[in-house]
């Protein structure tokens, strides 16, 4: 600004003393006019220099500009600032550029950069091993292309990324990768590949082995309670100081035969696919057999059973058995954990988020604390209270997985001391209305109904399929 009012100071005194001269020789016009040559010529000169500075190649420019005063050196000076500015800014983004280029092409994990028209932008090195693209090839090549599989496209098209999917590696049937995909800036994504090949064996080793030994299990265990029985069927015949420890074996052997029962019924739900016959349950009907089982099992406890389920046309699409198995471990348990004279209240609802199965107790109730943990294998609220009431631990696992595999999920609410909703919540794709109330399909009557006489004598036991 100093510079700038300088330059029309001494711009008004040069035309001042040309008109001056001009007057004193009598060519005014004449001096004004060599005067604009003479200024004009001086501006071009200047801008050629900084045309000539400019058009140089910037690898072999100078690095500073034309050297001159006043306001031009001003100009160069301006230019010389941001250029400085421009470099050390373009110096640490190429910094960030490369650490970062470094860091992910060092990761063992897949990182594709999607744009929104669902073309590859970016990938690093592993990417380039695991799916196989190639540099530069593959660059705005379409993902869904590169990786031809219909649950790969599917996953990518729903843009509902909440869970990971897990699929072959394309060309290599042998790696399982877990995708993950990621939402950011407009409708671009953001891919992260692992290889859970190690993982899934792993995972696969401990199904089998739990599978395998629940199995072998089996047999001695079935050998040793036929023992038993026949001993205690002849108790006359022995000491009575072996009574009490007959009856004890008697009741572990029967914990270990559904340890293991339930064992297996969880590895069978792990690894076997739910077929896509699926049969017509009708809800209200299973739900009073099941109350029925139950209430036999605890005849001892006098509770008062309210039977809410009375929308008779409601029915569910899935297994029979399994369904059975999951509604009956959730009432066995508000019988096992609610006192004597308790209420218990089974109700069926539709609500917005799905079709509702409630079991709802006024029982010995659970901290908040325990919630989040209870359908975790073998979890227990207090270990002395599931070995009072013969429990396993896994039955709330089982009916998560059942749930699972029908669309489903179980909520559970409870309060200390108070009571327990333990609740089915079931997809609307699950639910139809029958036009007329009949169990249609469910030829499949396989759940383990009627208890047998061990049951009746012992403590109650959930009844989960074979
Ligand atoms: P268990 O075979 O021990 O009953 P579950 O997986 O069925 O195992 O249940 C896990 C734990 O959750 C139980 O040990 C019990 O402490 C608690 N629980 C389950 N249902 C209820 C209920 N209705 N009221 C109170 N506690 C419950």
């Amino acid at each position: 600004m100093h510079n700038w009012q300088t330059a029309i100071k001494r711009h008004a005194l040069l035309i001042l003393l040309a008109c001056l001269v001009g007057l004193a020789i009598d060519r005014l016009l004449l001096v004004l006019v060599l005067l604009l040559l003479v200024y004009g010529a001086r501006n071009y000169y200047q801008i050629y220099r900084l045309y000539s500075w400019l058009a140089k190649d910037p690898e072999r420019r100078p690095a500073e500009p034309p050297e001159s005063g006043g306001i031009w050196g001003d100009i160069y000076d301006g230019i010389y600032r941001l250029q400085k500015q421009e470099r050390q800014s373009k110096s640490y983004l190429e910094n960030i550029i490369n650490k970062a280029q470094e860091s992910t092409a060092a990761l063992e994990m897949a990182i594709v950069m999607v744009n929104k028209q669902g073309n590859l932008d970016w990938w690093n090195k592993a990417a380039e091993t695991l799916l196989g693209f190639r540099y530069p090839q593959d660059i705005n090549q379409s993902v869904v292309n590169l990786i031809r599989n219909p649950q790969f496209s599917d996953y990518f098209d729903s843009e509902n990324y909440s869970e990971t999917l897990k699929m072959e590696a394309p060309g290599d049937s042998n790696k399982v990768l877990e995708f993950q995909i990621a939402l950011f800036g407009e409708q671009e994504r953001l891919m992260i590949i692992r290889d859970i090949t190690q993982l899934q064996r792993l995972a696969n080793m401990r199904k089998d082995f739990v599978a395998n030994v629940s199995h072998e299990l089996g047999t001695p265990i079935t050998v040793i309670k036929g023992y038993l029985e026949a001993l205690l069927d002849n108790q006359d015949l022995l000491e009575p100081r072996w009574h009490k420890a007959l009856d004890q074996m008697r009741q572990q052997s029967m914990r270990m035969e559904n340890l293991v029962r339930d064992l297996l019924m969880l590895s069978s739900l792990e690894t076997k696919t739910m077929s896509k016959n699926r049969q017509q349950i009708k809800l209200s009907s299973l739900i009073g057999e099941i109350e029925n089982d139950t209430r036999q099992m605890f005849t001892d406890k006098s509770h008062t059973f309210i039977n809410e389920c009375n929308d008779d046309d409601t029915i569910v699409l899935g297994k029979r058995n399994e369904l059975y198995s999951a509604i009956s471990n959730l009432v066995v348990n508000a019988a096992k954990y609610t006192p004597a004279e308790g209420t218990i209240r089974l109700r069926t609802r539709d609500s917005e988020a799905g079709y509702l199965v409630e079991i709802i107790d006024n029982g010995i109730g659970i901290e908040k604390h325990h919630l989040p943990r209870l359908t975790e294998r073998f979890y227990r609220v207090d270990g002395s209270r599931a070995t009072d009431t013969g429990g396993t631990g896994l039955g709330l696992a089982i009916v998560k997985h059942i749930l699972l595999r029908h669309e489903g999920e179980l909520l559970i609410d409870s309060q200390y001391g108070k009571g327990s909703t333990f609740t089915c919540r079931f997809s609307h794709q699950r639910i139809i209305k029958a036009p007329e109330s009949s169990e249609q399909g469910s030829a499949d009557n396989s759940a383990p109904s009627p208890l047998n006489d061990q049951q009746k004598n012992s403590q109650p036991q959930k009844q989960n399929l074979h």
